[in-house]
């Protein structure tokens, strides 16, 4: 046992940039560290509420935005350690403390003296004369309230405390199911036969996935996103391509300890049952009605509006692909586990573009470097490695990031390779937030990508893919390190969640702007720039297989809306109800799914993108409008609309109404066009 006397997590940390001492830190230190955080948060808020002064700004919200920073430190480690290094005592531990934290969580919002001051003064909120921030909080927090149930009537608050308990530990064990699927499985290939196809950097980063794993001289494809997909896309070994997109597309659906099907039912149960506590007839519209859309009609408006277009496109890639296999003799018919193989090899053929041509020019420090040019270049910003400052894994990279006038004003941590302990995808996260209100302290912003890391001595090459990924997360990265308000609650990222896909898509424009490219794609063998012939290529292909990927990702958009949007009072077997929403949308077989609901995170790990995956899309609508502004101003580093974009987006978090934001950022709404004509389909 660890004694509580030296728990690490409750002393302050007197560390570089205050980061938490990862090395000290054990699993075993979080439950009674928790326990005195929770005890230490509730003393405060009950200190808040028993005041004898009437309630004012000052001494209840500005109060209230203080308190829980040890509970706030303490989660934002928990979780990041939770997503990025996991093990088996921290995976007991989250288990544990998911009922917990989420009852926590309720009795804060259910603390009927403290939602009474609120209340009382957001009543007469006009009247206080607040600064546009100050309302802002006090209209967020009390609709905080709100919606983790504090006008319920009692019985209903106790009922609801119990549903979002369970829920807290039903996506915990999803999460923990999915991780499981993913790093107990592994493709070995033996043979030469085996690799028939397998491009070099494919090879090369197979066998770095069998060392690591232990596996001796094999090859290893793994269900990591940057091997899977290159297998999907380069095997001639039709049987290997089969065996690996079922175990892809499985994962959450086996039977045994790992199986989601039943847990995927009982969030949608519970999800309901919370939203008709709330007096919504579905989960879909107790979500939607804090969010920029604001209802149904609107996402499903935006989705039908890409649906059919992007379905005809597809249809015509089809095409493409059934020519490409006549034209090899191939007669069978064309399966999900074989588009992205036909794809390639039509890429090949049409625009003479061979992704193992491209990937040579894209290594992984060079992108890097990029991304901090971008940045210095649009916001003044200097990212300086800090070798001797230790993150929680050796691959973690700390960077100090300075202002344009050499002050730091942030610290970033990069971690960019896949590894077991990690989970799937790419993400930003905080270990701590922007804020003044009295906490005066560098923001600490992470990024995560499941990149597979180059054999010893040799480069990661990126895909265009990858890269693009790269660009995304460090945009939701710039979101938080530019973050610039008062108050935690309003900080980085914590904006409305179809707002937080801007800055991290918009960002995705300068990975692909030649400018950009020339001077930073560059061979990693010879250090020639990406040639002019390859750029055009890359520019000429963008189109193809946008048909494809917008129906992969607007299937998955329907899927979520739809089981989110059911009444009834128990959830469907959502295999089935998968398969008929699928049908009635008629989706294409040779397409597939590659989000099943057995293992969609983004819809059950929590409920942060329930009913909200299309939250990409509708974002997708103001970054292409949003960038039209740098080539209105003819240049991507055009200076006013840096600042413009700064000032609006980046800095302001939560603290302005989105649209307003966007608004005072482009002097007008958004237009959905440039999103449409950017994936191709508009006709032209
Ligand atoms: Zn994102």
């Amino acid at each position: 046992m660890t004694s509580t006397m030296h728990n690490p997590l409750l002393q302050p940390w007197n560390t570089a940039y205050g980061l938490p001492p990862f090395a000290e830190i054990e699993a075993a230190h979080f439950e009674p560290a928790f326990a005195t955080a929770l005890a230490e948060h509730r003393s405060d808020l009950d200190a808040i509420a028993a005041q004898v002064e009437p309630p004012s700004f000052a001494n209840t919200l500005a109060a209230f935005d203080r308190t829980g920073r040890l509970l706030t430190r303490l989660e934002h480690l928990f979780y990041t350690l939770a997503a990025s290094a996991t093990s088996p005592a921290l995976q007991a531990a989250q288990r544990a403390l998911a009922a917990p934290l989420a009852a926590h969580n309720s009795a804060v919002y259910m603390h009927s003296g403290l939602f009474k001051r609120v209340d009382a003064l957001y009543q007469e909120r006009q009247a206080l004369g607040l600064t546009p921030e100050q309302l802002r909080l006090l209209e967020r927090v009390h609709l905080d309230f709100v919606r983790a149930g504090a006008q319920l009537a009692p019985a209903a608050q106790t009922r609801y405390a119990q549903v979002m308990e369970h829920l807290a530990e039903l996506n915990t064990q999803f999460a923990q199911n999915v991780l499981a699927d993913e790093s107990g499985y592994q493709l070995i290939l033996r043979s030469d036969d085996e690799l028939l196809g397998l491009p070099d950097f494919l090879r090369a980063a197979a066998r770095q996935a069998a060392q690591e794993r232990g596996l001796g001289d094999v090859h290893a494809i793994t269900l990591s996103r940057s091997s899977i997909v290159p297998f999907l896309t380069f095997s001639e070994r039709r049987d290997l391509r089969e065996q690996a997109w079922r175990a892809w597309v499985s994962r959450g659906e086996n039977a045994g300890a790992t199986d989601n099907r039943a847990i995927t039912q009982q969030i949608l149960t519970l999800r309901n049952e919370q939203a008709r506590l709330h007096g919504h007839a579905c989960y879909a519209d107790y979500a939607l009605a804090d969010t920029m859309a604001g209802s149904r009609e609107a996402v499903t408006g935006l989705l039908s509006r890409v649906w059919e277009p992007a379905l005809a496109a597809a249809e015509g890639e089809r095409q493409a692909l059934l020519g490409m296999m006549a034209s090899l003799g191939h007669s069978f018919e064309l399966q999900a586990w074989d588009w992205r193989f036909y794809a390639e090899k039509v890429r090949k053929a049409r625009y003479d573009l061979d992704e193992a041509e491209v990937k040579p020019y894209f290594p992984l420090d060079a992108m890097v470097a990029a991304l901090f040019d971008c940045a210095h270049r649009l916001f003044g910003l200097r990212f300086v490695a800090q070798p001797e400052v230790a993150g929680y894994h050796p691959d973690v990279v700390v960077y100090e990031v300075q202002g344009a006038d050499g002050a730091a004003r942030g610290v970033f941590l990069q971690d960019n390779f896949a590894r077991a302990t990690k989970r799937s995808g790419a993400w930003m996260n905080a270990l701590r937030w922007q804020a003044r209100n009295g906490l005066d302290a560098l923001p600490v912003i992470l990024n995560n990508n499941n990149f597979a890391k180059g054999a010893p001595g040799e480069p990661t090459l990126l895909s265009f893919d990858d890269a693009r990924t790269l660009f995304h997360e460090f945009g939701h990265g710039l979101h938080g390190l530019l973050s610039n308000v008062e108050f935690e609650r309003l900080s980085g990222t914590q904006v409305l969640r179809d707002f937080v896909e801007l800055p991290s898509q918009i960002f995705e424009h300068w990975m692909s702007e030649p400018e950009v490219l020339k001077k930073h794609a560059r061979h990693y063998q010879t250090g020639e720039a990406i040639p002019d012939a390859l750029l055009a290529k890359l520019k000429a292909a963008e189109l193809f297989n946008q048909g494809y990927e917008t129906v992969r990702y607007t299937a998955s958009a329907l899927v979520d809306m739809a089981a989110h949007s059911l009444n009834h009072e128990q959830g469907p077997d959502v295999v089935d109800f998968e398969a008929r929403t699928l049908a009635a949308y008629g989706l294409p077989a040779a397409i597939g799914m590659n989000h099943r609901m057995t293992h969609f995170q983004h819809l059950f790990s929590s409920s942060g993108y329930a009913a909200g995956y299309y939250v990409y899309m509708w974002a997708e609508v103001l970054d292409a409008d949003g960038y039209e502004a740098f080539v209105e101003a003819g240049s991507p580093f055009d200076p006013q609309v840096a600042d413009q974009l700064r000032a609006c987006i980046y800095s302001s978090g939560n603290s302005r109404e989105p649209g307003e934001a966007y608004r005072a950022f482009r002097g007008r709404d958004a237009a959905v066009e440039p999103m449409l004509r950017g994936r191709g389909l508009l006709p032209a």
